[in-house]
């Protein structure tokens, strides 16, 4: 056995991140609010919009009382936006069920919407010190490479052997320095492409290392090693005489959930006869505006912006799925990063 935690401890002292904002006032909710937002995306990405959000939300009933727009208006660039209404969610289940106290137990953590294993157990672990594994993708990769699992993240029999040994592994002191370890390692040296091994802690008894099977563990997962799909689609950006721009709300589930968006076509025909349709003195301008790329996970999603110039909005935004975007005095609404940079290209 590979003893990782006298290897990662001293490690850590000496080269571990000890001052993000989220390690300040290390209480269950910071932590919580922090391992989210960390799903999926890197440490420098975040900060400021941890910052941003424990400022306007600094604690979990705010959070619950608020409305959803306003999460996701401060959540607006940082992708995934499932994780922004179900942290809203979960909070409400907070103040509604646990009296606005963070909850104590693991699975009482769990049972919460967005909340998995290794979420619930980096939280009790960061920020009470309890003793419980995490495997999130840093994690995974550190102890796959170390003890030379192959398989890739996701695979049923690959995560479970990797669970086994981050339960293992988790020492019964200083869990705390070990969980921020661990990630820390993954995050900053035995990063995905290209792990800077000479610098390693474990570069003696790393079985990938020593087999010089880095790149090749983990396996990229399934859906990875395909061809990506590119969708491509048309958004209306319905401008009215004094700068407004007409934006719809999506439905609450799916991508860009409850979030406010240019109207979507799959056609310039049709975003065309929606505009003469629905809105008001309207003149397409002759050209449609430079395409704009977007990748998601899956896909790769190309959207062509067809600009409408309109005297009046008429009655479109009467029925609370639209709004009239004012970009000087922006309401505080999510919106998808792609139409970020459309709006701002108008001005
Ligand atoms: S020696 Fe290299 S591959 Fe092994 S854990 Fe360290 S950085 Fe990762």
């Amino acid at each position: 056995m590979i003893p990782l935690a006298d290897a990662l401890l001293p490690w850590h002292r000496d080269h571990g991140r000890h001052d993000l904002p989220w390690q300040r006032d290390r209480s269950p909710y910071r932590v919580w609010i922090s391992e989210i937002m960390l799903q999926q995306t890197q440490v420098a990405t975040v900060i400021p919009y941890f910052e941003r959000f424990v400022q306007r939300f600094p604690d979990v009933v705010t959070l619950a009382d608020a409305p959803l727009d306003e999460v996701l208006h401060l959540w607006s660039g940082l992708g995934y936006y499932a994780r922004a209404r179900n942290l809203h969610r979960a909070a409400q289940r907070v103040r509604d069920e646990f009296a606005g106290r963070f909850p104590a137990t693991f699975a009482q953590i769990e049972g919460l919407p967005g909340i998995g294993r290794s979420t619930a157990g980096a939280i009790l672990a960061l920020a009470r010190g309890e003793r419980f594994p995490i495997l999130d993708g840093n994690a995974r990769r550190v102890l796959a490479r170390a003890f030379g699992i192959t398989g890739a993240p996701g695979e049923r029999a690959f995560e479970q052997r990797l669970w086994v040994l981050a339960e293992e592994n988790t020492p019964r002191a200083q869990v705390e320095a070990y969980t921020q370890a661990i990630m820390d390692l993954g995050a900053t040296v035995c990063v995905r492409r290209r792990p800077l091994c000479p610098l390693c802690p474990l570069r003696d008894c790393c079985i990938a290392h020593r087999t010089h099977r880095e790149h090749l563990i983990p396996a990229p997962r399934a859906r990875a090693r395909g061809v990506r799909r590119v969708r491509e689609v048309v958004m209306l950006v319905a401008q009215r005489e004094d700068g407004a721009v007409l934006l719809e709300r999506r439905a609450p589930a799916g991508i860009w959930g409850g979030l406010w968006c240019l109207p979507e076509f799959t056609s310039e025909s049709a975003a065309r006869s929606y505009a003469a349709s629905q809105l008001e003195g309207v003149a397409l301008a002759a050209q449609t505006l430079t395409p704009v790329p977007h990748a998601f996970t899956h896909f790769d999603l190309v959207i062509t912006p067809l600009l409408a110039h309109c005297r009046d909005g008429g009655s479109i935004a009467e029925e609370g799925r639209a709004l009239w975007y004012d970009i000087r005095s922006p309401a505080r609404v999510g919106l998808p990063a792609p139409v970020q940079l459309i709006l701002a290209s108008l001005t």
